[in-house]
């Protein structure tokens, strides 16, 4: 049977991307569809964009501190414009980098959409077919919006880098990633922000004690966070919108920004011309290779709904070439993945929650709250919070969660210990770094809690 090429790629994302590069490398010949712009949600409307904001709108804070530090400064407000400007201008900058990097690879880019027709047939938007060896899926997730509030003129995470002004006032639905760091982004550049979420403690999943501490410290720097609550209806009201909320209670925000989840994007596809049944969540079921039911279609990323973090995209898609065009068969690994939440302060985590390991087995607790220095000389009452989760048993350390300015910077050197299975001794073996504050996480005596 003739194909046009070994790969074809549907999705120019971080995991596309990646495929698509390694599996040129190892001498495929490779095409790649991408119907947006190339680089996908973590370069066009996700990570870049978020970052480059939290930086932005990390400067009150820095401002304050400066003149607590004798610096004479005075702040004025942010000019939007000026920095929406720049922001696209980077990300056209990477953008750019994305396509020149896939071209240098000798990748075949169509910038349209691609469907799948059969296991080795793609129809292209302009009409034309193309043949493939292998079928990558990389096509990623996008916002969720709750049925019921869908045909308002809410926005979402994509809409915030595209702002022609920024709002008064704004509501966050969520208490997810998304929603934490796009209401402290919001605050930091002088938006009137109240966030909402469902359920008692913001970012469900993660070490329960880890979250509330973050929460504490977000409510006592002004964050006005309501827990419990729903939105109950929701209604324009003069260029803005009313909400009453489950809790009876009443707001009127500029903006609604519905941070409520993402689903994977496989609408329209063609999965059903494969006989590939999307799993519950829309999701494409694969197995520990990334590989479908149907052997020449793969798929990486977030339209997998495994772990939905860039990176793992990243390692995933470089696998699967790995595997596929390498000879080496690798399979990506899921566990201790280290993640930061990039808030005010940061939460970042490697490992076991504490809930999941004492579900496991007997553990014990070392745990510590401390002013840093850098925020106590400038009077700022804060905390940040070390903890490390360990296996009593083995005295592995099984988790390892911050929340402290920086925290993601930490997190990925713990991260290495935790992956080469360092003990609890090990941590205390290591000389401390003074004065620094990831030395808290080597100077831990005792266990707070032994369960
Ligand atoms: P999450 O799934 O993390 O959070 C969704 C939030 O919305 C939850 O708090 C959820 O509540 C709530 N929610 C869901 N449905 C409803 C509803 N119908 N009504 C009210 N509330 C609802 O999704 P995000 O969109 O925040 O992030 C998606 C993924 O993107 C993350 O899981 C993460 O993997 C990735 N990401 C990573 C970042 C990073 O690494 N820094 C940054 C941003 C995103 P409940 O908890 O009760 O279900």
């Amino acid at each position: 049977m003739a194909f046009d090429c070994d790969l074809f790629v549907i999705g120019g994302g971080s995991g596309g991307v990646r495929a698509a590069r390694m599996a040129a490398g190892h001498g495929a010949t490779v095409a790649l569809a991408e119907e947006y712009r190339m680089g996908g949600t973590c370069v066009i409307r996700g990570c870049v964009p978020k970052k480059l904001m939290v930086f932005a709108s990390a400067f009150p804070q820095a401002f304050a501190d400066a003149r607590a530090y004798g610096w004479p400064v005075t702040a004025g407000a942010l000019d939007w414009p000026a920095f929406r400007t720049r922001l696209h201008a980077e990300l056209t900058r990477l953008e750019g980098a994305y396509r020149a990097n896939l071209e240098r690879s000798g990748v075949r880019i169509h910038d349209c959409r691609a469907t799948i027709e059969d296991a080795h047939t793609l129809r292209l938007a302009d009409g034309s077919r193309v043949r493939a060896r292998h079928i990558l899926i990389a096509t990623g997730g996008r916002p969720h919006v709750p049925e019921a509030w869908a045909d308002l003129p809410v926005m979402t995470s994509n809409d915030v880098f595209l702002m022609e002004s920024l709002p008064g006032s704004a509501l966050v639905v969520g208490g997810g990633f998304i929603a934490c760091e796009m209401a402290g982004i919001l605050r930091g550049l002088g938006v009137k922000v109240t966030q909402i979420y469902r359920g008692p403690t913001i970012l469900r999943g993660f070490d329960d004690e880890t979250c509330r501490h973050l929460q504490d410290e977000l409510v006592a720097d002004g964050l006005d966070l309501r827990l419990n609550t729903d939105i109950a209806s929701m209604q324009p009201e003069g260029g803005g919108m009313r909400v009453r909320l489950t809790d009876g209670s009443e707001l009127v925000a500029d903006r609604v920004l519905m941070a409520t989840g993402r689903r994977p994007n496989t609408e329209g596809l063609g999965l059903e011309a494969i006989g590939l049944a999307p799993g519950p969540g829309g999701e494409v079921p694969v197995d520990e290779w990334s590989q479908t039911a149907v052997p020449s279609v793969y798929a990486v990323g977030d339209v997998t709904d495994r772990v939905n973090l860039t990176p793992v995209a990243i390692r995933e898609g470089h696998a699967f070439a790995d595997t596929v065009f390498g000879g080496r068969p690798v399979r990506p690994e899921h566990d201790l993945v280290a993640a930061a939440v990039f808030t005010r302060p940061e939460l970042a985590t490697v490992g076991l929650s504490e809930e999941a390991a004492r579900a496991r087995e007997a553990v014990d607790i070392y745990a510590t709250r401390f002013r840093p220095m850098h925020s106590a000389f400038a009077g700022r009452p804060g905390r940040a919070m070390m903890k490390l989760v360990v296996a009593r048993a083995s005295r592995r350390v099984l988790g390892c969660h911050i929340v402290a300015d920086q925290a993601g910077e930490m997190i990925q050197l713990a991260a290495v210990a935790l992956r080469m299975g360092a003990t609890k001794e090990d941590f205390d073996r290591t000389v401390a770094v003074h004065p620094t504050m990831a030395e808290e996480l080597v100077t831990m005596r005792e266990p707070v809690r032994s369960e």
